[in-house]
């Protein structure tokens, strides 16, 4: 059956979207773009070359079915912005010091930008989509004259509890940081502490652009969410009243892939690794629900100490687990222990991924049963939508919020207990092997306490998938917004021509 249009009786509209160039960001922009395509609607979808051959199979596909994207590839001025050649991904910058170099390159994008969307053969835009963190695309929607819409890769619970941790003297005022703070104005007690803060011990220049961000919504036509109202739906309404905007939440849109085709599932945002489609095959041979998954996401940095701290403590929980280890953080010294004993010892049981893992086919498999995770919210999100209860081990950003959101409101996940922020690359251990075992042993069990929390993630799963249905709330939602897109040009189409 075809998609009803949202837009009949309307020009179709043409999105522009914009993402930032790093995984977590990236890859639901990409979803969004199929999710907007198969309502009918004309995408651009801008990338860079580094970017964009790591999606090929995602570009390839969407060609081969004659879906209305296409993706604009504009050149990334690493040399210009004092970044090494081919840096063109947050999770390809050497240290994360360079992210102000980065997003420098990023804004220096915006007048090739404006002259490829000006060429004759482009469909006039009637909107930009872009990530938070390009302020600069504010310049090229006005130069448009078409609205700006905002899509913050993350909820509506961690971005109100931003703002509103932002606007309270308490964090300012506080000395100890490992006292836990209530966040002012949510419906539900929230506690944090100043050291798990997203702000806590910023350089100013991180500082200045956060402030500018946050207030950048204030600005902005309204807000596109990766979420969903059956999970957030207080957050939702709150955060709009707060930016005095709307708030579409269309999401999960990682449940954008309907046919549940492990094949498109095995490719988001790059190329799987060999061990990862390996995994897939392993997976086949273990029994339901016993596998925990440990991934931290495509930024954070774990030590190779750290790494030693993790494996040991997955044997020890006894549990079958998949680990992964990013192309970042492997190491001479760290192999050199997997080789002496550990692979042996866990052999039959233990699969360790060196690189890209396709994540949501991982945890889609049924042979999962818990993840370990750094928080991020797209790791959240496909968690939920697979059903699989999570244990949470954040970092940095809003990742400590995200972690509230899972334990404390939904009920769905388990504290490794980590008491800071972090974004050292130093040899560093957070959470030590017998933490690790603990937690992942309390995770999976199999107990009154772990069941619930396994029911509650399957239902929340379930209503994620009912929301992106058809006349679910995310899919009327996303109906809204192309509604909203379309209107808003017949609106300034007419103005213009009696002006003229
Ligand atoms: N991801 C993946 N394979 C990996 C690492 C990450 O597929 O080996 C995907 C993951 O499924 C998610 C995204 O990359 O869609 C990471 O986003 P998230 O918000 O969880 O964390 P971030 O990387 O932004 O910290």
């Amino acid at each position: 059956m075809p998609e009803p249009t949202p837009m009949d009786g309307l020009t179709i509209p043409h999105f522009v979207l914009v993402p930032l160039p790093a995984q977590g960001h990236t890859i639901p922009m990409v979803d969004i773009a199929h999710l907007l395509a198969e309502r009918g609607v004309t995408v651009t979808f801008v990338t860079t070359p580094v970017n964009a051959a790591r999606i090929r199979k995602v570009i390839d596909r969407a060609e081969a079915a004659g879906l209305p994207i296409g993706f604009l590839e504009l050149r990334f001025p690493c040399a210009e912005a004092g970044l090494p050649e081919g840096c063109e991904n947050v999770d390809l910058l050497p240290s994360l010091e360079l992210t102000p170099a980065f997003f420098r390159a990023c804004g220096l994008l915006r007048e090739p930008l404006l002259d490829r969307l000006r060429e004759p053969h482009q469909p006039p835009a009637s909107c930009i989509v872009s990530d938070m963190w390009h302020l600069w695309t504010q310049g090229v929607a006005d130069e448009l004259g078409v609205p700006r819409l905002i899509f913050h890769g993350t909820g509506c619970f961690p971005l109100l509890c931003m703002r509103n941790i932002r606007s309270s003297i308490l964090f300012d005022e506080v000395n100890d940081d490992t006292k836990p703070l209530m966040v002012p104005g949510l419906p539900h007690r929230i506690e944090i502490t100043k050291g798990q803060s997203p702000f806590f011990r910023q350089d100013p220049e991180s500082e200045r652009l956060w402030n500018e961000m946050l207030t950048a919504d204030e600005a902005c036509h309204g807000v596109v969410v990766n979420s969903f109202h059956e999970m957030e739906s207080l957050y939702i309404e709150g955060y709009q009243k707060a930016i005095g905007k709307k708030a579409w939440a269309i999401g999960p849109v990682c449940l954008y892939n309907k046919n549940e085709d492990v094949s498109v599932k095995a490719v988001r945002g790059n190329k799987s690794s060999d061990d990862g489609l390996q995994c897939l095959a392993w997976l086949d041979s273990v029994a339901p629900r016993s596998v925990v998954y440990a991934s931290f996401g495509s930024v954070a940095y774990i030590s190779p100490s750290q790494h030693v701290e993790i494996g040991e403590g997955l044997k020890a929980s006894n549990h079958p687990f998949v680990w992964v280890i990013k192309p970042r953080e492997q190491s001479p010294a760290l192999e050199q222990w997997l080789a002496e004993g550990f692979v042996e010892s866990t052999e039959g049981r233990g699969f360790v991924i060196r690189g890209w893992a396709p994540q949501v086919a991982i945890l889609s498999h049924s042979a999962v049963g818990g993840f370990v995770t750094h928080c991020g919210w797209n790791s959240c999100l496909e968690a939920i939508c697979a059903g699989v209860p999570v244990l949470t081990w954040p970092f940095f950003a809003e990742q400590f919020l995200n972690e509230r959101l899972m334990v404390s409101v939904l009920g769905i996940g388990v504290a490794a207990g980590v008491n800071t922020r972090t974004m050292l690359m130093g040899d560093e251990i957070m959470v030590k092997r017998e933490a690790v075992e603990e937690s992942v042993r309390k995770l999976m069990d199999g107990g009154e306490e772990g069941e619930e929390r396994r029911k509650r993630t399957k239902e929340l799963g379930e209503k994620a998938r009912k929301a992106m249905e058809v006349a679910g709330s995310s899919y009327q939602n996303m109906t809204d917004l192309i509604q909203e897109v379309s209107l808003h040009n017949v609106k300034v189409r007419s103005k213009m021509g009696r002006e003229a």
